[in-house]
């Protein structure tokens, strides 16, 4: 095996149990290791830290597989990975074996990455369909290796590979879709929370659907009752639905894109849900609510989940201004008592920062409220304790002045 030996005290993070490696701590790589070779990590005293697959086109230039010398990465290490991540949603309350799911739903993470202890390997379960995405050098090498398990250990058959991230790119990973195991199928009903939701797995965003919003879904649903509902970013219509079933008197939802409309107003259908309260507009929501300003509309809540502004700290800056200025006008926007929930899955916003953001919209709009919840991502996403990253999506649920 290769060896990755690292400068002098850069060893610190990975002896807290981070799993990233990155470039500028690396004094020189020993052996001719290909992309997502394991190597070891060693301090510059030789002394065995962990071992990693090696990225050489990343900035994150290896990322941990296991701090323990003795254990090898194989095809085992991998059985028991999944083991334990399946362990995990079982005790969670998911079902993982080949049952269709808990009463919540059947739809979950089964893998999320390096919180579950395996870098780069995402994988999302709709149905009885699997959908996994390889992110880094190191998965890609174990695809074959890896998908063979998630089928053992499910008892599923099919698994559709969505390996179309942009960070591929960053890996030196050409973009790689479609049925890796069993029958093809692009399009699948999934429920949750007693809604049942169509999932584009070809062509939808992320693995198909935004399963870390699924439990805010549920609890700003059932605060929605009586209130005329502004979602903004509403994808296929995951906070509208929830909200109507809830009793919400009317919804007005909000996307850039016209597919994930159609798909809406698709599961409005399935779920009879009455389409005279649901109004949907193909729009740029930073334009939209400036119209909505200007022409004097409000609403007694309003769910602002726009996409990523800042993958990373440095682009922080550039992401507040979007944040403030979103939250500014849907302060506006609300009438007196009226709630806003309100999101950000930036990494490089901290739920801190994303709350001065929000204070700081509150204040240019001229307006008091209170936070009443803290939101994050469902339970199915977990953050291990060594790697904060993993804490991506923050919410505020919000209640302005009366
Ligand atoms: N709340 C959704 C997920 C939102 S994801 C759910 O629960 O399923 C973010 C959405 O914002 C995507 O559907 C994307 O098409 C949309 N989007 C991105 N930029 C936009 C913009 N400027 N205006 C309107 N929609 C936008």
């Amino acid at each position: 095996m290769a060896d990755l030996i690292l400068k002098p005290t850069r060893e610190k993070s990975l002896l807290r149990r981070h799993p990233w490696v990155f470039s500028g701590a690396v004094d020189r790589v020993l052996g001719d290791p290909q992309p997502g070779e394991t190597l070891n990590v060693l301090d510059s005293s030789r002394n065995f830290i962990a071992k990693a697959a090696y990225s050489p086109f990343s900035q994150i230039r290896a990322r941990v597989w296991t701090f323990d010398e003795n254990e090898n990465v194989d095809a085992d290490f991998f059985r028991r990975r999944v083991d334990s991540a399946l362990s995990l949603r079982a005790t969670l309350g998911f079902f993982t074996g080949a049952e269709s799911g808990s009463p919540v739903t059947d739809a979950f993470r089964l893998i999320h990455a390096e919180s579950d202890y395996l870098p780069g390997l995402i994988v999302d379960r709709y149905g009885d369909v699997l959908v996994m995405q390889l992110l880094t050098a190191g998965s890609e090498i174990w695809r074959d290796t890896i998908a063979d398990i998630l089928i053992e250990k499910t008892g599923l058959n099919s698994i559709y590979e969505r390996s179309d991230a942009d960070v591929r790119g960053l890996e030196g990973l050409p973009i790689r879709t479609g049925t890796l195991r069993g029958s093809m199928l692009d399009r699948l009903t999934i429920r949750e929370h007693g809604i049942r939701f169509i999932v584009n797995i070809a062509g939808g965003h992320k693995t198909g659907f935004y399963l870390d919003q699924r439990s805010n879904r549920h609890r700003i649903a059932a605060m929605a009752a009586g209130r005329d509902v502004l979602n903004c970013f509403c994808y296929t219509g995951g906070f509208s639905l929830h909200a109507i079933a809830a009793g919400a008197k009317s919804v007005l939802s909000i996307d850039s894109s016209g597919d994930a409309l159609a798909l809406g107003q698709e599961n409005a259908e399935l779920n009879n849900l009455p389409a005279a309260a649901l109004a949907w507009r193909e729009d740029d929501v930073f334009l939209a609510l400036r119209k909505f300003r200007d022409e004097r509309r409000s609403f007694d809540m309003i769910i602002l989940d726009p996409p990523k502004f800042a993958a990373t700290v440095s682009q922080a800056e550039k992401a507040a201004r979007g944040y403030k200025d979103i939250n500014l006008l849907a302060f506006k926007l609300l009438r007196p008592g009226g709630i806003l929930a309100t999101f950000s899955c930036s990494g490089g916003i901290d739920a801190a920062l994303f709350q001065k953001i929000v204070a700081g919209a509150a204040l240019d709009a001229n307006t008091e409220a209170v936070i009443v919840e803290h939101l994050a991502q469902d339970c199915d996403h977990p953050v291990s304790l060594h790697f904060p990253e993993g804490t991506y999506l923050k919410g505020l649920i919000c209640i302005k002045r009366e």
